[in-house]
């Protein structure tokens, strides 16, 4: 495996057992999906399609994003298995800043919501996941960060974390999982 999916794969692994990367059990939707950028620019990355509901993925898993089409909604990836419908988002935060190197998306309804209640860093709810808009409005709320976490009202759990490397994106959300994670509750 090459170490860039390594990199990812080590942070995946902790984040599937916290519940941030998993498959909805009723409807059997896998969510969550982890990039990172190689060369050249804005090439990323990214945990394939409905891959969530897997513990651990093999290089097979992953797939290479080459290019998007913001405006097409489309992605041209290159690699056994199709890249997250989530890429574009992805895509737009990568070139909107040339230091953000990983972009962590996980689901976690609980901390969703007290992203929420605790007012942090949002895109509103009209804005729906996987749209030119959103990547419009991550675009925004990223603006001059290198690094950051934030939530999407509009997409039900729907929370981004990125930053210079994968241990910064994936400690932003540990931290987060600390500090409002059902851990508080015990
Ligand atoms: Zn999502």
């Amino acid at each position: 495996m090459a170490e860039d999916v390594l990199a990812l794969e080590k942070w995946r692994a902790i984040l599937w057992r916290l519940g941030m990367i998993g498959e909805y059990p009723i409807d059997k939707v896998g969510y969550g999906n982890l990039s990172l950028r190689v060369p050249p620019q804005d090439t990323f990355i990214i945990t394939g399609t409905q891959t969530g509901a897997l513990p651990h993925l093999k290089r097979e898993h992953y797939t290479k994003v080459v290019n998007c089409d913001l405006k097409k909604n489309s992605a041209q990836a290159s690699g056994p298995i199709a890249p997250s419908s989530e890429s574009l988002t992805h895509y737009a935060i990568y070139k909107s800043n040339p230091s953000i190197q990983a972009i962590f998306h996980i689901h976690h309804p609980q901390l969703w919501q007290k992203m929420i209640d605790e007012k942090m860093e949002a895109i509103p709810e009209d804005v729906p996941y996987g749209t030119l808009q959103m990547a419009e409005a991550a675009k925004l709320v990223i603006q001059g960060k290198d690094e950051g976490v934030f939530v999407m009202k509009g997409h039900q759990d729907g929370i981004i974390a990125y930053g210079s490397s994968c241990e910064v994106a994936g400690k932003i959300l540990l931290k987060l999982y600390r500090e409002l994670g059902p851990l508080e509750l015990l």
